[in-house]
C-alpha cells in the first residue's frame, strides 16, 4: 500500500514536471524569450527538488509590504525592515526580485508577453544559480538539463518541416 501511495506521488511529479515542460517547449516554439522561459522553469522546478524558497512575505519576519531582497540564507524574500538581519542576502535589483517572485508564484499558461533587458536576464541567471549552487545538490544534473532545454525549440521546428 505504502508502495502504491508512493508510487502515485512519483506519477504526480512526472506528470507535472512533463506539463510544465511541455507548456514551456510550445512557448518556445512560438518565439517567447528561450532564456526567460528556461528561467520560470527553474523557479518552478525548485519545488520537485524539495526546495520551498519563501516567496510570497519576508522570510524572517512575515511583512509583505516593502522593499525586498533575494536570499538562499533566509530561504526566501527578505524585507528592508531585515536586510540587517540578513548579511548573505544577494543585493538584487527590486524588479529582479520582483520577477523571481512571479516566475514562482503564477501559472505557465498565463504567461503574456514578458519583455526583459538583457541585464536584468543576467541578474536573473546569477540569482538563480546562486539558489541552486547554495541549496540543491541536484545542481549540477538539474542545470544542464535545463540549460540544455533552451536548444529543444529546434528540434520542434524540424519536425514540423518533415
Ligand atoms: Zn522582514
Amino acid at each position: 500500500m505504502n508502495y502504491l501511495i508512493r508510487q502515485r506521488k512519483k506519477d504526480k511529479k512526472n506528470e507535472y514536471l512533463f506539463e510544465l515542460a511541455y507548456a514551456i517547449l510550445r512557448d518556445i516554439d512560438e518565439g517567447y524569450d528561450a532564456q526567460i522561459l528556461t528561467q520560470i522553469f527553474e523557479m518552478k522546478m525548485l519545488n520537485l527538488l524539495g526546495l520551498y524558497p519563501v516567496m510570497d512575505r519576508c522570510a524572517i519576519c512575515g511583512e509583505t509590504e516593502g522593499h525586498f531582497d533575494f536570499s538562499s540564507a533566509s530561504d526566501g524574500l527578505v524585507c528592508h525592515r531585515c536586510f540587517e538581519r540578513d548579511p548573505y542576502r544577494m543585493h538584487l535589483p527590486e524588479n529582479v526580485v520582483k520577477l523571481l517572485r512571479l516566475f514562482y508564484m503564477f501559472r505557465i499558461d498565463r504567461l503574456g508577453e514578458i519583455h526583459v533587458k538583457p541585464e536584468t536576464k543576467a541578474w536573473l541567471e546569477k540569482a538563480i544559480d546562486t539558489y541552486y549552487d547554495e541549496k540543491s545538490g541536484l545542481y549540477l544534473k538539474s542545470k544542464k538539463f535545463l540549460r540544455d532545454m533552451s536548444k529543444w525549440s529546434g528540434i520542434l521546428e524540424k519536425k514540423d518541416e518533415d
